[in-house]
């Protein structure tokens, strides 16, 4: 039995998953606060959730093997390389927690463990050759060329949110302009939404159904025209470099599969992006949900 833990940008989720990968038991907890730099409340948030499923006695500790844990950024050897969208560096985590807890840590980046979770047991568990995204606060990837994951030596690697698309466009907290998920995440694409039509409160919900609800809307209609369109080209420069034979899509995107799959499936057919137009892939949308990165991590 392993324990699988994923960081996201407003809380974060534990699991106690089995060797088939079935969570077991699992809990979240949202963040209190929201510093600039996230390193003590992410920290502090593992350990209290950890504290909690011991002391409540849902696991003795001595019972798991691994506590994985799948953060948002780039990871190397159980350090946090860099996590821009919760402002962390340089981050010892597996350290910190093998001395509070003497477990065996590990760590991914998120997008990898939910591209493993999937490959092994959701959307993409048919395909050899394949194309994982997460589409929420920003954009992450990990792709399977037979069968394996592309995965370098050093760091994560397969940052494909920050693959520029537009010359001199929108500054990332990268300190590049115009990356892919300047573009195409939710959190931005809310965001537009919220500020276009003041609905400061909205939650990821309440947008859905604002959306659901104005579809003659012409001011929103663009938004989610653009929205397609820049999607569709980061999708398709990914589509080119690694033929895959299909894409699944995680992340809260998933939550807006009506709003938006049919409308990218059209535009990546009617345009002329693919290099390959016989080689269209197919779209998927992730199986495993929010339960995807608790259950890679925990295959990590
Ligand atoms: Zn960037």
């Amino acid at each position: 039995m392993n324990i699988g833990i994923d960081v996201g940008g407003s809380h974060i989720g534990l699991g106690i998953v089995d060797n088939d990968g079935k969570i077991i038991f699992k809990q979240e907890k949202d963040y209190l606060t929201q510093e600039k730099d996230m390193s003590d409340v992410v920290m502090n948030t593992i350990n209290t959730l950890i504290n909690e499923i011991t002391a409540r006695g849902s696991i003795d500790l001595k019972n798991i093997e691994n506590i994985g844990i799948a953060f948002p950024g780039t990871v190397s050897n159980g350090v946090v390389v860099k996590a821009e969208n919760l402002g962390i560096q340089n981050l010892k985590i597996a350290d910190f927690l093998t001395k509070n807890f003497n477990c065996n840590i590990k760590l991914e980046n998120d997008a990898k463990c939910a591209a493993m979770a999937e490959n092994k047991y959701g959307s993409l568990k048919n395909y050899d050759d394949a194309l994982f995204l997460i589409i929420g606060t920003g954009v992450g990837g990990a792709a399977f060329l037979n069968g394996q994951l592309l995965k370098p030596k050093r760091y994560s690697g397969f940052e494909v949110g920050h693959m520029v698309i537009e010359k001199d466009g929108i500054r990332c907290n990268c300190g590049r302009n115009g990356c892919f998920e300047s573009y195409a995440s939710m959190k931005r694409l809310k965001e537009k939404i919220k500020n276009e039509f003041n609905l400061p409160n909205s939650d990821g919900k309440q947008i859905r159904e604002f959306i659901l609800n104005n579809k003659e809307n012409e001011k929103l209609s663009l938004i989610l025209k653009n929205y397609i369109e820049y999607l569709n080209i980061g999708i398709c420069n990914l589509i080119n470099i690694l033929e895959p034979e299909a894409i699944s899509i995680g992340g809260s995107f998933a939550h807006y599969k009506e709003i938006f799959l049919e409308r990218l499936e059209k535009k990546m057919s009617e345009k002329v992006e693919l290099y390959n137009k016989e080689n269209v892939p197919k779209i998927l949308i992730a199986e495993l949900k929010n339960d995807a990165g608790i259950i890679g991590a925990s295959m990590i």
